[in-house]
């Protein structure tokens, strides 16, 4: 498996950045973990129009799947009009959701649509997805542990602090792991400091540890930047 950062901004662009996209490449294909704002602009920098496999979404937040509206109005008018889409693995009642997005558009014309369940693995792209609900507010959110021929990645989302990530992340050889506050919250969680991150990692016993969704007005060591390239 090869991990690619496609954005990595936390809920407010860093600098002509990207908001939350990651790229999962396997010879099954390629799986896009979230489609943020920015994502389709800067995968459309390297190919015409991305050949992806499968996206899967986090949660509803607009930075973890703004760009998935872009991406139908793509297949509904725009350069790949008329050929199918991705599969598009979303969370519970997910359908009802993308009609928040943008009202009665043909979503399914663009979309090969699917809605994953709490703890129960699926196939996508030549890789397997774990996706474990973890702590985010209001709002329902999972976590995922990809594996493929040996190899895990896990990818916290956003999440508070949780014993799920730690599940996720057990001797992964790569934890992508949300890093956004400076301070820890209080009631109600929805994020994690880098301390907490980093106690995360720990305790999962992680290979390697990269940090994300994280203003670049505070840099961190391990901090993921756009276009960054790891093999698993
Ligand atoms: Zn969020």
């Amino acid at each position: 498996m090869k991990l690619t950062v496609v954005g990595g901004s936390p809920a407010w662009p860093n600098p002509g950045g990207a908001h939350s996209g990651y790229l999962v490449s396997s010879e099954g294909g390629r799986l896009l973990l979230d489609c943020g704002p920015g994502v389709l602009a800067r995968l459309r920098k390297v190919e015409a129009w991305p050949r992806v496999a499968a996206i899967a979404i986090s949660h509803f937040h607009l930075d973890h799947c703004g760009d998935l509206v872009p991406w139908l109005w793509g297949h509904l008018l725009g350069p790949v009009k008329g050929t199918p889409g991705p599969e598009l693995w979303l969370p519970p009642d997910g359908r009802q959701r993308l009609e928040l997005l943008s009202r009665g558009a043909h979503w399914d014309r663009a979309f090969s649509i699917r809605e994953y369940a709490e703890g129960i693995p699926f196939d996508a792209a030549g890789v397997r997805v774990l996706p474990r609900r973890v702590p985010h507010y209001d709002e329902p959110t999972w976590g995922f542990r990809i594996e493929h021929e040996g190899s895990a990645l896990a990818y916290s989302a956003d999440s508070g602090p949780s014993p799920v990530l730690e599940e996720l992340a057990r001797a992964a050889d790569v934890f992508l792991c949300e890093a956004t506050l400076l301070e820890p919250e209080q009631d109600p969680h929805g994020h994690l400091t880098e301390a907490e991150a980093r106690d995360a990692a720990r305790r999962a016993g992680a290979r390697r540890l990269l940090l994300t969704h994280r203003s670049v007005e505070h840099p961190l060591e391990e901090l993921v930047y756009e276009g960054l390239e790891v093999e698993l």
